[in-house]
C-alpha cells in the first residue's frame, strides 16, 4: 500500500519533530519534516 508522504503528513493532527519530538508550527506551505533546532545542526 503506498502513502503519499505529503497526504500522509498533512493528515497528521500536530506537527512533530521525529528527532526530538518538539511539537512544530504548522506551516501549510512547508514540507520540512525536522524544526528549525534540527535541520540547523543538519547543515552544519
Ligand atoms: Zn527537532
Amino acid at each position: 500500500m503506498l502513502i503519499n508522504p505529503v497526504e500522509f503528513f498533512r493528515s497528521l493532527p500536530k506537527k512533530e519533530c521525529p528527532q526530538c519530538g518538539q511539537h512544530m508550527e504548522e506551516q501549510a506551505e512547508s514540507y520540512l519534516m525536522e524544526c528549525d533546532h534540527c535541520l540547523s545542526k543538519k547543515e552544519n
